[in-house]
């Protein structure tokens, strides 16, 4: 298998998190004789620094000629000042528009080891393996009209409008994505809307449940947001791949996210534009930046995205997401996961050890398999 990935560190702690998941990545060609090739690229304050701009030329053109985007996270706030369009963030809002991706993956998964960092209860979370689906290009977030009138409105004092807007293809597209994870998952999906209110949820609603009967191995069921929100907290082991229009899904992957217990966990995907893009969920944390405090886990969790939404390696993708879950259950623990009150049976490390560790547990079972094989 030959993939090229575009390497977009980006600022902060991003390059620190990105280098750890590329070294599982050549960890996972060697093992399996794939051809990774990995080629870096400037965006967000780094790029600024060097060429004036957040998304240079240079940088998209690399991002257009891979087979996947792999973007640690941007954001600097010696930039702050600039006008929005000029900053780190602009990179990141440009490249995801430009790449045109329209499905986010975000997954939710409960590891047992953690489950006493979540504020829910362990017998909630337990088991917990949520796929969100959400629609990223349109809906409330890019409708037409929008604007806000400071002297608008019956008393003078201001007016602002959104439109909430969807055709039917835009939610075909997403949902057929949903479909097909599901049908390779545990074979359910769960749309949410606000049908009971919103003509743009009918529409949702009417068009998801036709696409459904192509995929009759696959549960549809409905769910309205307001209560799906509270479901997600009470009974999140309910749920399989979740699927959600933009602001929908926004608001409630980060609510799902308290069941992982740590934002250096989660990782994401956004598919279906020209080349897949691939990023951790967190920010750049300029906290901790240089540090050595970094949770890698996010982003190597990214990496086994790419794995099996951009090479079709589902097995490998497996092993890694397998080794990260072995790592933990060993006890070892960035900063960001250690418990004072476990601390002596919970190593903490850097970043850099966590890379390692990590790389070790993916090494070990690929040789345990192998010699199971050859028996
Ligand atoms: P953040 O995600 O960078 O950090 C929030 C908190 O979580 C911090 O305390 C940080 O130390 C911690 N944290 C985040 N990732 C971690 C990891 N992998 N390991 C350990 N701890 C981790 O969010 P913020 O502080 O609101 O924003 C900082 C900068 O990042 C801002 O400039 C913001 O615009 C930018 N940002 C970028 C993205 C992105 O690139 N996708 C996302 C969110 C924020």
């Amino acid at each position: 298998m030959k993939l090229k990935i575009a390497v977009l560190g980006g600022d902060g702690i991003g390059p620190e998190v990105t280098h750890e998941a590329t070294e599982v990545l050549r960890t996972v060609a060697e093992l399996g004789g794939h051809e990774f090739t990995f080629a870096e690229g400037l965006i967000g304050g780094v790029a600024i620094t060097a060429h004036g701009t957040p998304l240079p030329t240079a940088t998209m053109d690399l991002a257009l000629d891979s087979d996947a985007v792999f973007l640690g996270a941007v954001g600097d706030s010696r930039y702050g000042s600039l006008p929005p369009e000029s900053r780190p963030e602009a990179g990141l809002l440009n490249i995801r528009q430009a790449l045109g991706g329209y499905a986010n993956l975000r997954p939710s998964v409960a590891y047992p080891e953690l489950a006493a960092n979540s504020p829910l209860r362990p017998e909630v979370t337990k088991g917990v393996d949520i796929l969100f689906v959400r629609e990223l290009l349109g809906g409330l977030y890019f409708g037409a009209p929008r604007w806000w009138n400071r002297e608008g409105g019956p008393e003078g004092d201001g007016e602002a409008i959104n439109t909430m807007r969807y055709t039917k293809a835009e939610v075909v597209r997403v949902a057929r994505v949903a479909f097909e994870l599901a049908a390779k998952r545990s074979k359910k999906v769960t749309s949410v809307d606000k049908a009971n209110v919103l003509e743009v949820s009918q529409l949702w609603r009417a068009t998801v449940t036709e696409v459904a009967k192509d995929f009759p191995q696959v549960t549809l069921e409905h769910q309205l947001v307001d209560s799906m929100a509270m479901h997600l907290m009470n009974i999140p082991r309910n749920f399989d791949v979740v699927l959600t229009e933009n602001l929908f899904g926004d608001i409630l992957s980060d609510e799902a996210a308290v069941i992982t217990g740590s934002l250096g966990m989660l990782p994401s995907a956004t598919i279906g534009g020209k080349v897949n893009l691939y990023e951790p969920v967190h920010g750049s944390a300029p906290d901790i930046a240089g540090t050595g405090k970094a949770n890698p886990l996010g982003a190597i969790l990214t990496a086994a995205m790419i794995l099996r939404h951009s090479a079709g390696l589902d097995a490998e993708a497996a092993l890694v997401e397998a080794a990260v879950a072995k790592v933990l259950a060993e006890g070892y623990r960035t900063a960001d996961l250690a418990r004072a009150s476990e601390s002596a049976a919970q190593p903490v490390v850097s970043t850099k050890e966590m890379g390692k560790l990590v790389r070790q547990a993916l090494t070990e079972a690929t040789d345990r398999q192998q010699s199971l094989h050859a028996v």
